[in-house]
Parts: structure tokens; sequence; C-alpha cells
């Protein structure tokens, strides 16, 4: 990032755009392919292509890049729009599909084929791998290379006329095989596939490949600037050389690169995620667990936490592993200014306050949210019987416990001092009852209040309290950076990574004013979303992230 806090893309683009390259003009787009669901590394490619458009004043073209029939879907391309919207970028009118340049790029590769620029193969694939040699030895030319321009013509016809099997023949680009550049020793333009395309149906036999495919779609559609993967790299003087077959000074895309988000704890590739989706090792591409853009909105990731977290990595030429620590910080810090706060004991246990009356109920006013007092208040009633957490109860306690034990005081948020006058056990030995008085005179707010205690609990009243369903997330995978270990990923995956807890109770105001993607923090627990699994009566929580924040700042 420079002086002006520009990262090295956003410089060259300014650069290229103050020298008058293209008229001045800037126009980016993100070209996905409709095999998936988009990650979270999809959303840091993405938040460049618009974001450097919206930044420069130029267009961002939404294309989908959908040359290959064999395993792309329109449920992909809808999933696909919805995530972009979700964090806030538009394509307006600027919808495009490769498929929709497949007449151009036939044109294009008959006239190369009559320009002798390239020939039809007839070689098995392994023939062809073997023939490419190695970056310091030549390869072997194929011994169709040179057959006449007429027969390049007609078999290339055939080929798209449904002739000829799948991997019989392809369309080579008769370049150089002893270039240093693997990429341009004769590489495949075209291959037969029989599969019916989504859009176009079986109108074609023969689909482009990605290299032969890309930088033409960026020229018909305008493009300028066509920012990609460090993977990419190599590609980029083949992604020139086709490119110049049809620009010329007045315009001319060009292609820039910056490196993958790589993430801890979870895996990128599209290819493993289907598997994950497809062997039920999940529950679907928007688990929770899973590092799709619909897998975080439901676990309660919000638009801007996944923008702050891209903005702070930043775009970088070196390849680097991004720690998710990172990302659950971004989306710590965002809910601790806007989620609402509420009362839920989810693993409870009951306390009687002995001298409490029977049929007293007093309401309690609860900050919304202590980090912004204009958010108000929300009424929670307090009454004799109250679930508190077993956790926040020890009957024989070491030195350091200041929450609830036999004989001691703790504050009950919001409302009064308690202490501790005996418990009850069921037949198991598990506690069953926890007896405590309470003290009239301490009533937060109240005169008598300021008497300090250790401890605080957060309770529900048992009365009111609604139960709830919550399901707490870790790690998908138990190894920090999954795709470097050898074997299976999927022997990687982490076996405790979801726990279910029913008999949560949750306050009842709460219970009535929340509704699907709403966003919580639970009192001493943590941020918790609700899940769209719930249904009325039934509500669902998905927990986003703990309270504590360990990463180092
Ligand atoms: P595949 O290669 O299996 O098709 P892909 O993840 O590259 O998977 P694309 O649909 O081709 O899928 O990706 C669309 C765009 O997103 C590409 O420009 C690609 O470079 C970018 N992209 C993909 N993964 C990442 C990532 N982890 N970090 C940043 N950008 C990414
Ligand atoms: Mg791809
Ligand atoms: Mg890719």
């Amino acid at each position: 990032v420079n002086e002006a806090g520009l990262n090295f893309i956003e410089q060259e683009i300014k650069e290229d755009l103050s020298m008058g390259k293209n008229g001045g003009r800037l126009n980016t787009r993100f070209p996905p392919e409709p095999n998936g669901y988009l990650h979270i590394g999809h959303a840091k490619a993405f938040i460049m292509d618009f974001g450097v458009a919206e930044k420069f004043g130029g267009t961002c073209n939404l294309r989908f890049d959908d040359t290959n029939p064999q395993k792309e879907d329109m449920e992909y391309v809808n999933s696909i729009k919805r995530d972009i919207n979700w964090l806030g970028y538009d394509w307006e009118d600027r919808l495009y599909y490769a498929s929709d340049y497949f007449p151009q790029l036939f044109d294009l590769a008959i006239r190369m084929i009559k320009e002798g620029k390239a020939y039809v193969d007839e070689q098995t694939s392994e023939q062809i791998a073997q023939q490419k040699g190695t970056p310091t030895t030549p390869g072997v030319d194929s011994p169709y290379r040179n057959r006449p321009v007429e027969e390049n013509l007609d078999l290339f016809m055939r080929m798209n006329a449904g002739e000829f099997d799948e991997g019989s023949m392809v369309l080579r680009a008769k370049i150089d095989m002893s270039n240093s550049n693997m990429h341009f020793r004769d590489p495949i333009m075209y291959r037969i596939i029989k599969t019916p395309h989504w859009r176009t149906g079986s109108k074609w036999k023969v689909y482009p490949m990605y290299d032969f495919a890309h930088g033409q779609s960026d020229y018909f559609e305008g493009v300028t600037h066509s920012i990609c993967t460090l993977e990419f790299v190599p590609h980029r003087p083949l992604y020139e050389y086709f490119v110049k077959e049809l620009a010329d000074e007045s315009y001319c895309p060009r292609q820039i690169e910056f490196n993958r988000l790589n993430l801890t704890y979870t895996v990128m590739s599209k290819r493993k995620l289907l598997q994950l989706v497809k062997e039920n090792l999940v529950n679907g591409w928007d688990d929770p667990r899973m590092p799709t853009l619909c897998g975080l909105r439901r676990r309660g990731y919000t638009p801007s936490s996944i923008k702050d977290f891209i903005n702070r990595i930043g775009y970088t030429k070196y390849e680097a592993l991004n720690h998710i620590e990172l990302l659950e910080h971004a989306v710590r810090e965002d809910l601790n200014k806007t989620a609402t706060r509420i009362s839920v004991v989810v693993n409870p246990v009951k306390l009687i306050l002995t001298n409490y009356p029977e049929n007293k109920e007093e309401i309690i006013e609860i900050d919304n949210n202590p980090e912004n007092l204009e958010e108000g208040k929300h009424p929670m009633p307090f009454t004799r019987e109250l679930w508190i957490e077993r956790e926040d109860f020890m009957e024989n306690p070491p030195k350091k416990f200041f929450r609830l034990s036999p004989e001691k005081e703790v504050r009950l948020k919001g409302a009064y001092i308690i202490k501790c006058t005996g418990l009850k056990k069921d037949d198991n030995g598990e506690i069953e009852e926890i007896y405590a008085e309470y003290d009239p005179a301490t009533r937060s707010g109240m005169p008598g209040s300021d008497r300090k205690v250790k401890g605080t609990l957060h309770w529900v009243s048992a009365a009111h309290a609604v139960d709830a369903e919550v399901r707490d997330y870790d790690r998908l995978f138990s190894v920090e950076n999954p795709s470097a270990e050898e074997g299976d990923f999927r022997d990687l995956l982490n076996p405790d990574s979801l726990k279910v807890r029913n008999n949560v109770k949750i306050e009842p105001w709460a219970a009535q004013n929340s509704k699907v993607g709403d966003h919580f923090q639970f009192t001493r627990l943590g941020y918790y979303t609700v899940d769209p699994d719930s249904s009325e009566g039934h509500l669902v929580f998905n927990k986003t992230i703990g309270l504590k924040d360990t990463w180092a700042k």
C-alpha cells in the first residue's frame, strides 16, 4: 500500500487511467464458473473487481464463465448472484455469459485454422502430455502438426457436428513446442464434449478451453483490467497471445494477478467443498462451518466484517496463509457494536430465592446495547424461580471461583445480590435445585446496591423462559492447513465441529422479537444468530463466535 493508501493493483490502474490507456476507461469483471457456491476467497476477488471500479469511476461486469457443460448448473448461478448482492455489490445491466461468445470464439478458431495457426490433433491426451517435454527440454511435434489447412477445417467442422467421440481429437494452437513457457507448447483450444450445455443445449459439440476463452471474452466485453489470482501468472503470455488476434493499440485488455485468500482450518478448493456437500460430511453448502459466503451468512457473519477482514489482509504478489482468528476478530468487533444483548442460559440449573414472594414479578429493564445506549432497553421479568448456568455454581469451589457456591454472594445481573443457602441433589448426585436468599436493598440502581460482590451471573425467569436449540461450532478441520497435509483431506475433519444443545432457556422478549438472521449477544457467552431452521415455537440459534478475543492487535 502506497502513501495514498492504494494497493499495487489500484496504483497500476490509476497509472493506466492517467496515461489515457483504452481511452481512459476502467472496466473490470468478476468471472465465476457456475460449478459451486462462492467462498470467502471469491469474495476477496470480487471485492477487488467491484471495489476498484467503484473507486475510480469505472464499471464491473459479472460474467459467468460457463465453458464446461459437465459441471455447471443454474442453482449455482442464482447463489452466486445472491452472495455478491449480499456483500453490497451490483452488476446492474452488465450480466454476461462466456457461452454467449461461443459463435465469435468459433469464428476466431476458424480464422486461425485458415491462417495456419491451429490444427486438429488426433492423439490421445496421454500422448499429447508426453510430447510436451519439460521446462528445460523441448517438446516433440505432433505428427498432425503440419496437416493441410483444408483438412483441419473439415475435421474441426465435423468435430462440432458431433461426428467424433469425446477425447478422440482436439484443436491445438500451433505456437512453439520448445518455448520455455510450457503454456506456449501448442496449447489446446477446443475439446469435444457431448453433454448438453445448460444454456446452449446441444448446439455445440466443441467447447473452448479457459485460455482460449478468457482473454477473448474480456475483449468482447470491453474489459480493460482482468484481475485474477497468482496461479494465472504463467498463463498471462498466452492471454496476450490470443488477445492480440483481436485487439489493437486503441483497445487491449490486460491481466493483473494478486495472491489468493487461504484460510487456516478450512479448504478453499471448490472440488473439495463439493465433495463435503455430496458426501453429507457437512449439512449443505450453507452449513455454518463452511467457508462459503452462504455458510458464513448463516453462521452470523456480517458483510461489513467480511469486507473489513479482506481489507486487513490486503492484496499482494506473494502467497500466504491467512489466520481465521483475524476473521473472527473482525466479526466480533462488528457485532459488539450492533448485536442486541439478551439473557440466555444454555446449560440450565434451577435457582430458587426462598425469601422472594411466590407470586411476585418485577420487571428489570435491560440495555439493548451498552455500547450504544440509543438502542434503548427491553423488559425482563424477575421471579422467585430462575435458571442460571450449571457452570456458574460449584459446591466445593477452588479459591478463585467468584461465581456462586454455598454461603457465598453474587449479583444477579441487573437485579439483586443473593446468598446461597443450600441445594438439593437427585438420586445420581446431580444438583437439581440451588437455594438462595436475596437482599431486597440491593436492587441495581438503588442506594443499597453499591455493596461489592465479585461475581455477576446472568439468569432467566423460569416461569417465563422459552426453550430453544443452540448449535455450537468449532473448526471444520482439526489441522491448521489441511491442504498441505498428505493423504485424504476428509480424514482431517474435526469430529467435534458441531455440538447441539436443546433445552436452552431464553428470555421471553428475545423469543418474541427475533427473526431469522438477527444477531444477538448472549450475555457472558458470545454472539449468536437465528438459524433458518427455526419454526413457530422452536427457535434455533447458531453460535457465530465467543466473546473472548485472543487475537493480538
Ligand atoms: P476452479 O478453479 O475449481 O474453477 P475457482 O475457485 O478458481 O475454482 P472460479 O469460479 O474460476 O473458481 O473463480 C472465480 C474467480 O475467483 C477467479 O478470478 C479466481 O481467481 C477467484 N478466486 C478463486 N479462489 C480464490 C481465492 N482463494 N482467493 C482469491 N480469489 C479467488
Ligand atoms: Mg475456474
Ligand atoms: Mg480457478
